[in-house]
């Protein structure tokens, strides 16, 4: 049975932000597709993720060239699934790969910002995923051995030839992004959006970055908003974790990372979030988006029922000045 997307899929439940000031909207929740899409997942598992998502709104899929494990098959599945279920939607679709880590052997294989490697990568990307262009191309790190002025010229170029309609730069620092929004707009090439990590856990976007990014005229879209299912209930008892999350996995998000303290936190805010008739997990994701120039919240899921319950947080009442408050004295 060829895939039949939901034919209320825009019905007005998931909104959609402006992108900086650009001309583009992104949907308030857009899905990653670093963990649980690879070569060692249930191809048909993230098969049904995407086409969920894409029932309920969700427009915008975010990968990288490595993304997998193993690296590169995150982006090879999603070309089987662009083929067998969205070739027919593509320009309903919003694509994002990145060049920045370790990806192949040899000195020109990453990590790096070279004008020799993001070229490279972008063109085994765009072959992976069978596209002929994405909608952004991000330089996924700061490279400060190579010139800023190379790695977006790499950008640059990427855009001029249509092969990315839009480029984007991710983990850089307030200042580098500055910069290299500078060196791009003297090509007449907007630097449409910042791509960092944000959540309750880690606000160090809060520091100069927001800003930046306000000047710049730059969107934002904030990776790990759950704090990789850290801001969930399901660690909350301090037992072992159970089989199959990414805490029992350990490889991005290992034990250290769940001190006292942490739960503490944690058994705090999901007080709050009950309080509210939500899911820590789901006030996690309306607290990244209560900063308006915050354009995306960019989830993972494992499951259908962890993005179901994700996406209903859209539609939850805002958080309040009183509930803001009482986050911000338990995080300190
Ligand atoms: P999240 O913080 O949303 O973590 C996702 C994990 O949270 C899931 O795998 C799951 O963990 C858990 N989870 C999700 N929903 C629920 C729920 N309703 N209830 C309980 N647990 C839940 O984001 P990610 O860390 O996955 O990052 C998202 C995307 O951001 C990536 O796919 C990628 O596109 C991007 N990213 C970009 C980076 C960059 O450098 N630019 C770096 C990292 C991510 P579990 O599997 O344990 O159940």
């Amino acid at each position: 049975m060829p895939y039949q997307p939901d034919t209320q899929r825009y019905d007005g439940r998931m909104p959609y932000r402006r992108c900086g000031r650009s001309g583009l909207d992104l949907p308030a929740i857009s899905l990653g597709l670093w963990q649980n899409f690879g070569g060692q997942d249930v191809f048909e598992t993230g098969r049904a993720l995407l086409r969920r998502a894409f029932d309920r709104g969700v427009t915008h899929f975010d990968l990288a060239n490595n993304y997998g494990p193993p690296y590169g098959s995150a982006e090879e599945n999603f070309g089987r699934w662009m083929a067998q279920d969205f070739a027919p939607y593509r320009d309903e679709l919003l694509i994002s790969s990145k060049a920045g880590y370790d990806m192949w052997p040899g000195p020109y294989g990453g990590p790096s910002g070279s004008r020799k490697y993001v070229i490279a990568s972008a063109e085994q990307s765009l072959k992976r995923m069978g596209l002929d262009y994405v909608d952004i191309f991000y330089s996924h790190r700061m490279d400060a051995t190579t010139p800023l002025e190379e790695t977006a010229g790499a950008l640059a170029h990427l855009h001029r030839q249509g092969k990315a309609l839009y480029v984007g730069v991710s983990n850089y620092t307030p200042d580098a992004t500055a910069r290299i929004a500078a060196i791009l707009a003297e090509e007449r090439i907007p630097l449409l959006i910042h791509q960092p990590r944000y959540s309750m856990l880690e606000r160090t976007i809060e520091k100069g970055l927001l800003d930046t990014l306000e000047q710049t005229g730059s969107g934002c879209i904030v990776f790990s908003p759950l704090a990789q299912g850290l801001l969930t209930d399901k660690y909350l008892d301090g037992g072992a974790p159970a089989a199959g999350t990414r805490l029992a996995k350990a490889r991005t998000l290992t034990p250290d990372r769940l001190t006292d303290a942490v739960l503490d936190k944690l058994r705090g805010l999901n007080t709050i979030a009950q309080a509210r008739g939500q899911s820590l997990a789901q006030m996690a994701v309306a607290w990244v988006l209560r900063d308006p120039r915050v354009t995306s919240a960019l989830i993972g899921a494992r499951t259908l029922e962890q993005l179901d319950q994700l996406l209903d947080a859209v539609n939850a009442p805002a958080l309040t000045t009183d509930e803001l408050a009482a986050i911000n004295a338990l995080l300190g």
